[in-house]
């Protein structure tokens, strides 16, 4: 599934983000850098060593935030890594915390010269924000960030089941995308 918003493109599409062509994959990540399970453990697996090395050198990342490395033995260039919130009930500030993650990952891909890059549903894993919440924030920001910002060409959601790509399907219409 695929949208144009401005010049970009916006895809969702079912897949496992570490076989992304794009120049840059979005790591779901925890605050220390220093890997962890989900996408995180998937990235390190197959990125190798080099990754890890960088972000200890990095030393770590606040939650909202986004940090970026090389992509080791990737495809992707780069791995720009974002901590997502913990969700705890949703009223300590996890709605910001989340767009927060999608436009600082946008930001340094834009700083970067990157034009195209690959997000997971960050925080719906082990940090347990419900996808159908998860999914409008994660849309919303993207496209928001996409209109005005046409050096990034390409965003895609890389989903990795069925059933999530089918509730980011849905969450298209509340991101004022249709
Ligand atoms: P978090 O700690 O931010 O919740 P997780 O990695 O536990 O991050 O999960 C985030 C989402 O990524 C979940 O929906 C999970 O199913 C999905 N996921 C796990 N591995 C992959 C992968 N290789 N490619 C794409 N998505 C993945």
């Amino acid at each position: 599934m695929e949208f144009k918003v401005g010049s970009s493109r916006l895809v969702l599409k079912q897949g496992d983000i570490v076989k992304e062509e794009t120049e840059a994959i979005v790591n779901a990540a925890n605050e220390t850098l220093l890997g962890g399970g989900g996408v995180d453990g998937a990235i390190h697996r197959v990125g190798g060593p080099q990754i890890l090395e960088e972000c200890k050198k990095i030393g770590g990342c606040r939650t909202g935030n986004a940090v970026i490395t090389s992509g080791g033995k990737l495809r992707a260039k780069y791995v720009i890594h974002t901590v997502g919130p913990v969700f705890r009930g949703g009223g300590r500030g996890e709605p910001e915390l989340l767009a927060s993650c999608y436009r600082r990952s946008l930001e340094v891909a834009s700083v970067q010269g990157i034009k195209s890059l690959a997000f997971p549903s960050i925080s719906t894993g082990a940090y347990g924000y419900p996808i159908e919440l998860a999914s409008r924030i994660a849309l919303k920001t993207v496209a928001d960030y996409l209109k005005g910002h046409p050096e990034i060409q390409e965003a895609r959601f890389v989903l990795f089941s069925s059933k999530d790509l089918e509730v980011f399907k849905s969450a298209i219409k509340d991101a004022g995308l249709e």
